[in-house]
């Protein structure tokens, strides 16, 4: 998605050699009308799956996955990561070791509103390694709901996590594909595998 590439061109910082900060449009502000495109960009590309609902994790999955429940017309879930008082009855939980915090937490979801039947298409704002997807993905399982696909606004392709869910058979779309980082410098890969 050309739109969101010249963004991260413009305001990215590759802080390493594996972490690209976005904190001005995504993971801190958030740019409204480049979300509105986001999801519009998701919807084009999972148009056929009749999707029933969009799955994402607080806190930066939030802006792009309701945008794309938005256009969708379907209800947004966020999986917690952080226990809540009010969230305490038919809990389903997975297990998800963060990349960029280095720290393991479990992500609850009620299952009052995700159910078997429902056809979830999954956003999240990065890919690196897979963990966070593979823990949504494993909270659909429990319910017995049907993942339509995996949305994500920025992949990091030199990592793990795309190759991986791509080949368990899931349809993944990432608007921006990152081929390389280094200090002060993105390089993009191809907006498909291969
Ligand atoms: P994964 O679970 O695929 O290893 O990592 C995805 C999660 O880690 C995302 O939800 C995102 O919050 C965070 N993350 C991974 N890599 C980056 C990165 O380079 N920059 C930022 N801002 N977040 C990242």
């Amino acid at each position: 998605m050309q739109l969101l590439k010249d963004k991260i061109l413009s305001e990215g910082q590759a802080l390493s050699e594996d972490i690209l900060k976005v904190d001005s449009f995504l993971n801190h502000q958030m740019d409204p009308m480049l979300m509105k495109e986001i999801g519009k960009e998701f919807v084009k590309r999972f148009e056929q799956k009749e999707i029933t609902k969009v799955l994402t994790i607080e806190s930066s999955g939030i802006g792009p996955g309701l945008m794309a429940a938005l256009e969708l017309e379907v209800p947004l879930i966020f999986a917690r990561k952080r226990k809540s008082l009010t969230l305490t009855n038919d809990l389903v939980t997975a297990s998800v070791h963060s990349f960029t915090k280095k720290e393991t937490n479990t992500i609850t979801v009620s299952n009052k509103y995700i159910e078997a039947g429902d056809k979830v298409l999954i956003i999240d704002d990065f890919l690196a390694v897979g963990q966070a997807a593979r823990g949504l993905v494993e909270i659909c399982k429990q319910v017995g709901a049907e993942v339509a696909g995996i949305g994500i606004v920025i992949e990091k392709a030199f990592q793990s996590g795309g190759k991986d869910l791509r080949e368990q058979g899931f349809q993944v779309e990432s608007l921006a594909r990152i081929a390389e980082l280094k200090f002060g410098e993105i390089t993009f890969a191809e907006e498909k595998e291969g």
